[in-house]
């Protein structure tokens, strides 16, 4: 049964109402983004979004799209515990890729909706201070934890969050690439779902939507799990239950709970306006992240 169209814009008005005001931070990962017509309904939910009165922060990854490069170039990616190892050379490539390409593309795809979006990359305006990321790996309890070298691989030490304010209160949409510079000036690779973490946390935004390319966390049986707290996360990496790209979402989801962040969902960025069903309508889609069992709003 087809519900009445009317009757879809009223079950939105509740939500709406909700939201209105609210910052959200959206990380777009880059799995999300393979097809136009998907990139399309992204930029579409997100200028509809701002033009009912949210703010959303646009974060976004590129992984594919850098391989695609590497691969051109003859390099073989390397992923570190979901991180991917970034040489000098991989680091020009990441520069390019995201800050150029992917960023401009999703500025572009939005200010075609009618949205006032701007790309930056974490040099514009010092907006992502970065320091070099050790990786503490710890696969076995009774052991004491390795240390990975990563590379050039950045975390975030500090957000410049007066420009994203300032532009989100000026009507604009900020697209963020995941590049941050050093106190030296030196470029870092940082993983997309770290700094929509610490945007969200610096923010402290009302929600951060993780957009991946899969439903959301998936358990051993491999179905869906619809909630899922800090102990039973660390037990799932630990079976490794939780692999590759899921661990740092994962863990940095749980930061920005820790830093003041609302709420946090995985959902399905591959599913056409996933993020229109999540945050409008009564169909909980997704898995949300929360710090301990039972604390979920
Ligand atoms: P994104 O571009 O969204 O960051 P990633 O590839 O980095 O995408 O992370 C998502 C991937 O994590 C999924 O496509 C899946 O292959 C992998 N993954 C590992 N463990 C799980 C799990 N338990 N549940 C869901 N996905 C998982
Ligand atoms: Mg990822």
């Amino acid at each position: 049964m087809t519900p009445n169209v009317a009757d879809i814009l009223i079950e939105a008005l509740p939500y709406i109402r909700y939201f209105s005001g609210m910052t959200l931070v959206v990380k777009y990962g880059g799995n999300a983004m393979v097809d136009e017509q998907l990139k399309e309904d992204f930029a579409r939910d997100i200028t509809l979004m701002k033009f009912i009165g949210l703010h959303p922060v646009v974060v976004h990854g590129g992984g594919p799209q850098i391989n695609k490069v590497l691969e051109r170039m003859g390099i073989s990616p390397r992923f570190v515990r979901g991180m991917r190892f970034t040489d000098q050379e991989t680091m020009d490539v990441v520069e390019m890729v995201l800050g150029g390409k992917v960023n401009k593309s999703i500025v572009a795809q939005i200010n075609r909706q009618g949205g006032k979006s701007v790309g930056l990359t974490g040099k514009d305006g010092g907006l992502l201070q970065a320091e070099k990321l050790q990786i503490m790996h710890q696969p076995d309890e009774n052991k004491p934890p390795e240390i990975l070298d990563p590379g050039l691989v950045g975390r975030v030490t500090s957000v410049n969050t007066e420009l994203i304010s300032s532009l989100s209160a000026q009507g604009f949409i900020p697209v963020i690439a995941p590049v941050g510079v050093g106190a030296a000036g030196e470029t870092f690779n940082i993983n997309a779902d770290l700094v929509a973490s610490r945007v969200a946390g610096s923010l402290k935004s009302g929600r951060l939507i993780y957009l991946t390319d899969v439903d959301g966390l998936m358990d051993a049986r491999g179905n869906l799990v619809t909630s899922v707290d800090a102990p039973t996360v660390t037990q799932m990496i630990r079976e490794g239950t939780i692999s590759g790209g899921m661990i740092p979402k994962l863990e940095y989801a749980l930061d920005a709970l820790e830093n003041g962040v609302e709420k946090v969902q995985i959902i399905n960025g591959t599913k056409r306006h996933a993020l229109l069903l999540e945050l409008f309508t009564d169909q909980g889609i997704g898995t949300q992240v929360t710090a301990q069992a039972g604390t979920e709003k």
